[in-house]
């Protein structure tokens, strides 16, 4: 045996060939006799991985441990392919795959399948450093045979038998139930054919997924992906998981797709980002690298936002306001919740306890270009920008906040208020921004301030050719929202002069967050793992990577725009209205320039008379409340008059003269209300063509 083995022996390290051409080292854990082979093991991505290689080609590697006589180095005999005599035993230390946290330094192994998609991919690598080492004691290839303890020996080889035994016996067990799921699903599956390539597509990767042991990168915008896993209602329906998260910064979307033939086939793309949380990502993990790093940044008088974006039942609110699922709301374990706690804990940090800072929090809706407190039953409330462009919510309650708990029980009225009288909390907020904000002051002055903000499903988006008005002004302010969202983060990595903050209502409330040299942001975009999502969640994917995309040809933006778009009648409204170039058309103008891709010039107008129609829908009623007042008066002026006339010898004259101006004055006043009555609602049938005109293919959901 001893020749045969050459100077191999159990627990030394030799040099072994992966299928995919990778050497690195491994620990003989075997030798066997009757397939003149050996065993050997190493730790690649927290897993012990085995196989079994032929002794020819170990020594083909190691020719220091050959017999000499028995094998010849000779250049012209290479070994065999190592992949047609293994067996590769995944052994996961972790019950869930995607959890299992690497040796750290290491580098992971990268699939060189992978179909690298719109954006760009990790390069796979071919020479990579050997895996870590595994299970101590450390190599000792170097030792001879002769200072090997016998005894030690025996005991090792006792040990590794145990141990191969009882990952036979596992590996088993996970086999046969493997076998019973795949029985199990075969039958009902209707995509069984799809799922199987994907479950072999996954087979094929290195699951390095993000751990807390990760470092927290300090970014001024910071992208990041969230799926989750699939719900109920998805399971029953038998949809399928086309996610998936190799590592901690990499989303894979398998699109399923057809060939002419009828064929299916997987349709692989790859997006990255700065963060992948996979389907078993807890909020705390989300919280720890996205809103946490934040936290500093508005004690360092800074702004910082974050946003949470997706289609509508991805989990924004899940990950923002805490988990609702069943009937108690859990909000303490919510981003807004957490964040709120390091705030209270950073509070007590001596060289920021020395600042005397004051707490104070607001909870405020935006609903059609609408703002609403949360925290005032609902008050709809008046944005203004005064001349230096300072954006202020009028009348919006700031609540002084001492704990965490002051901040739970605000959340939790606020979340009431927010959909009370709703048929689905989701029905309302696939429609609405919400926003939370953690606001610091020293002696009343601002210090710095934190906007927490669950958006509305980006699918709502593409609402503006519903057959219904208000749905379709709601799909164009979201539309507009989250396209000018984009232009203001992308502003904000590139220091640009002008940001079109005005084009919405969003934007507008939260200026002051995107300029200055301290703002920081951080987008969550959440994805519906769902293949029958497949569509909203490439559209969510490719919208997060353009936020950080930083390169863009302005010149080439600017051009061919404004020859798209023809003068309407609304240039005739323009001059009735004198309301033409309002620094928010500027702004819708400048973001819908940015922005061709995603907006047709059809699109563009429709967008144009929407504006025009909201703020004239404000003139009226701003005016028909002026005129109302006046009523009152008007109606008090009357009355005297009218008593005037009682008396025996009052003075005809005056009466008529002053009866002949208030009836002058109402009929001026009353004409103008009536001509911008009809304007607006000529106004209102133009929106109705508009929206019918908006090219069927657009917008897709941001
Ligand atoms: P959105 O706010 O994007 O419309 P929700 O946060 O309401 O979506 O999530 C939709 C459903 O999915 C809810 O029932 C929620 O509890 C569940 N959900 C969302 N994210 C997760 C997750 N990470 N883990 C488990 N369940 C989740
Ligand atoms: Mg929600």
């Amino acid at each position: 045996m001893a020749a045969l083995f050459g100077k191999i022996q159990i627990g030394i390290y030799v040099e072994i060939k992966r299928s995919d051409g990778r050497i690195h080292q491994a620990m003989v854990t075997s030798l066997n006799e009757d397939n003149e082979c050996v065993t050997v093991e190493w730790i690649e991505n927290g897993d012990t991985k085995g196989k079994e290689i032929d002794l020819e080609s170990i020594f083909a590697l190691n020719p220091d441990i050959a017999p000499e006589e028995e094998i010849p180095q000779s250049p012209e005999t290479p070994p065999p392919p190592v992949s047609s005599a293994i067996k590769i035993n995944k052994i996961p230390q972790n019950k869930n795959r995607r959890t299992v946290a690497p040796p750290k330094n290491e580098t992971p192994a990268r699939d060189n399948r992978v179909t690298v998609g719109t954006t760009r991919a990790r390069p796979s690598q071919q020479t990579e450093p050997p895996p870590s080492a595994p299970i101590p004691p450390p190599p000792i290839q170097n030792q001879t045979l002769q200072q090997q303890n016998a005894r030690r020996k025996s005991n090792c080889v006792k040990e590794v038998e145990k141990l191969q035994e009882k990952r036979e016996k596992r590996r088993l067990q996970q086999q046969e139930l493997r076998e019973k799921k795949a029985q199990e699903v075969d039958a009902t599956t209707p995509n069984y054919e799809i799922m199987c390539m994907i479950r072999d597509f996954r087979a094929s990767l290195d699951y390095r997924p993000l751990t807390t042991a990760d470092l927290i990168e300090d970014h001024r915008i910071c992208v990041c992906v969230r799926t989750r896993p699939l719900n109920k209602k998805e399971l029953t329906m038998k949809d399928l998981d086309v996610i998936t998260i190799p590592s901690k910064d990499v989303v894979m979307v398998h699109e399923p797709k057809q060939k002419v033939d009828l064929t299916r086939y997987l349709e692989n793309q790859t997006f990255r980002f700065d963060y992948a949380f996979d389907d078993t990502s807890t909020n705390e993990m989300v919280y720890r690298f996205t809103a946490r790093p934040l936290v500093e940044t508005i004690f360092e008088r800074g702004m910082a936002t974050c946003f949470a974006y997706g289609q509508t039942g991805s989990g924004k609110t899940h990950t923002m306001g805490g988990d609702f699922s069943g009937k108690n709301q859990d909000c303490s374990k919510g981003v807004y919740a957490l964040a709120a706690r390091d705030v209270f804990l950073m509070l007590k940090k001596a060289n920021y306890k020395k600042l005397d800072l004051q707490v104070y929090a607001t909870f405020f809706e935006i609903y059609s270009g609408k703002v609403f407190d949360l925290l005032n039953r609902k008050t709809k409330l008046r944005v203004l920008e005064d001349g230096k462009q300072q954006v202020q919510v009028v009348g919006l309650q700031e609540r002084d906040v001492k704990c965490t708990e002051d901040v739970l029980k605000l959340i939790e009225m606020g979340n009431s208020c927010r959909t009370s009288g709703q048929t689905s909390a989701n029905a309302h907020s696939s429609r609405s921004h919400a926003v939370f904000q953690i606001i610091l002051r020293r002696r009343g002055k601002m210090h710095g301030k934190f906007s927490l903000i669950d958006l509305a499903g980006n699918e709502r988006g593409a609402d503006t050719s519903s057959a219904d008005r208000q749905t379709r002004l709601e799909g164009a302010e979201i539309n507009k929202s989250l396209l000018a969202l984009k232009e203001c983060i992308r502003a904000l990595g590139r220091n640009k002069p002008h940001t079109p903050f005005r084009a919405s209502k969003l934007t507008q409330v939260l200026r002051d967050s995107f300029i200055g040299e301290n703002s920081r942001t951080c987008m969550i975009a959440t994805i519906s793992p769902g293949m029958a999502s497949c569509e909203n969640t490439l559209n969510t994917l490719r919208y997060a990577n353009r936020v950080k995309e930083l390169s863009i040809d302005p010149s080439v933006v600017m051009e061919g725009r404004s020859a798209g778009h023809s003068l309407s009648q609304l240039d005739v409204l323009e001059a009735q209205w004198g309301v033409g170039s309002s620094p928010q058309r500027d702004d819708l103008k400048l973001l819908c320039e940015q922005n061709e891709e995603e907006v047709s010039p059809q699109l563009f107008n429709f967008h144009e008379v929407v504006s025009q129609l909201v703020e004239m829908e404000e003139q009226v009623l701003e005016d028909h409340r002026a005129v109302f007042q006046e009523s009152i008066r008007w109606l008090e002026d009357e009355k005297v008059l009218l008593e005037m006339t009682e008396e025996v010898d009052y003075d005809v004259e005056s009466f008529a003269t002053q009866l002949e101006q208030i009836l002058d004055q109402k009929i001026d006043v009353l004409t103008e209300l009536r001509d911008k009555v009809k304007s607006f609602r000529s106004a209102l049938q133009e929106e109705e063509q508009a929206s019918q005109q908006i090219n069927p293919k657009r917008p897709r959901a941001l």
